[in-house]
């Protein structure tokens, strides 16, 4: 049930058994922040584990630490702390690379795999994240390879993004996936805004390849390393297109023969980013003893409570109304949302735009309060009964909106 009135939020949040995760996080670049779907805040951890890392192991330890400080596990360690939050088993998922690179790997792996038996084409939508189609146009384009909008029996792999970054849409995970091996494909999900904000069971739903970023829901830095994940089936069956030495089976044979190594670790490339790597170790210890499945809950209460204020405010909520069709997030569309979202900020409430009319409400249920979503939106009631949003400063845009 969704709170109606601050007093049911502030009892909401009296109630929460997240409430005390908040603490687990520096929040004091915003009064209330509605944009951890597009950089979480660091948690309390974070800079501590950084200076450590640089001090101790790097400088303290130099060479050394590749054995000593357990360096080259920390991709694998990583991953599989990752797949208990995206319900893959142990071995599946490495911490590495951008999820853009993660794509071209996996990608490429597929339109290899499906070569043989004439697959040569890459599905996916239109309204796909930019960087995926890009790259996935760019490896059908050195694959000789296309990319097309439909399944059949040339279709090599279908990528899709779970939630859609612009209104918040959540396709059915299971079900695609079972229709593109119904028309012998493979599939590569793009959990970007899925990883820490919804329950997922890729081992459950037989997903084949997923990639996402570590940035979003999962606050572990700006531009911190991604996750990639295989299916242990898939993964002998699969070769790197990125094949360097941190995929072999012996980095330190110093081989002029590539040999890859079994299992997830064939799917790095170079040296693994250390530094950003214990970002991201500190900051998955501020989901210790949290359960996916509060956060979704959470997350849809005050969903429903963000969409009856719009609602009452007149504005057009452009996420699905129905929570099994929406991760975490509400979008309004509005000509001026841009605007909107910069005299929010002014006013504390840090959201932001995407192109052409979307404004975005991320909710973060580990740090974000029943009350501070109650609170945004009378911000956003004062915005517009003051038409601050129409704002001249608002008519050229920032580089990053
Ligand atoms: C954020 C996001 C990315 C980011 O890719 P990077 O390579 O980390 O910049 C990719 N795909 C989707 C769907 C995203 O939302």
């Amino acid at each position: 049930m969704a709170p109606a009135t601050r007093a049911e939020c502030l009892a909401a949040d009296a109630a929460d058994p997240l409430a005390h995760v908040r603490a687990r996080f520096h929040l004091d670049g915003a009064r209330i922040y509605l944009d951890g779907n597009s950089l979480g805040p660091p948690a309390a951890g974070v800079q501590d584990a950084l200076e450590r890392v640089a001090r101790d192991e790097w400088r303290g330890g130099l060479i050394g630490s590749w054995n000593q400080a357990g360096w080259l596990d920390q991709p694998f360690r990583l991953g599989d702390r990752i797949g208990t939050l995206v319900g893959a088993a142990p071995g599946q998922v490495a911490v590495t690379d951008s999820t853009s690179v993660n794509l071209f790997k996996l990608l490429a792996a597929a339109l290899a795999w499906g070569r043989d038996s004439g697959r040569r084409r890459i599905a996916t939508t239109r309204d796909n994240f930019p960087t995926d189609l890009y790259i996935a146009e760019g490896v059908a384009e050195l694959g000789g390879g296309q990319v097309a909008e439909h399944l059949d029996a040339t279709t090599a792999v279908l990528t899709l993004s779970h939630v859609d970054y612009r209104t918040g849409r959540m396709l059915d995970m299971p079900g695609r996936t079972q229709e593109a091996h119904a028309a012998g494909a493979l599939v590569c999900w793009d959990l970007s805004h899925s990883a820490g904000a919804v329950p997922v069971e890729l081992d459950a739903w037989d997903v084949d390849m997923a990639v996402g970023c570590t940035y979003k829901f999962l606050n572990c830095g700006p531009g911190a390393p991604a996750f990639l994940y295989v299916a242990e089936r898939w993964q002998p069956l699969l070769a790197n297109a990125v094949r360097g030495w941190f995929g072999h089976a012996e980095p330190f044979a110093f081989s002029p023969e590539f040999r890859p190594a079994a299992g997830i670790a064939r799917f790095l490339s170079g040296t693994p980013g250390i530094i950003g790597l214990a970002g991201v170790a500190a900051a998955l210890d501020a989901w210790e003893g949290v359960s996916i499945n509060d956060v979704r809950k959470k997350s849809v209460a005050i969903a429903e409570m963000l969409m009856g204020r719009l609602d009452r405010l007149g504005l057009e909520v452009a996420s699905p109304r129905s929570a099994a069709e929406r991760g975490s997030q509400v979008s309004v569309r509005h000509p001026e949302g841009y605007g909107l979202s910069r005299a929010l900020g002014e006013r504390g409430v840090v959201t932001d735009f995407r192109p052409p009319d979307i404004l975005r409400f991320g909710i973060t249920p580990l740090y974000l309060r029943y009350a501070d979503a109650w609170d945004a939106m009378d911000a956003l009631e004062s915005v517009l009964a003051a038409a601050s949003h129409q704002d001249v400063r608002w008519r050229e845009r920032a580089r990053v909106p």
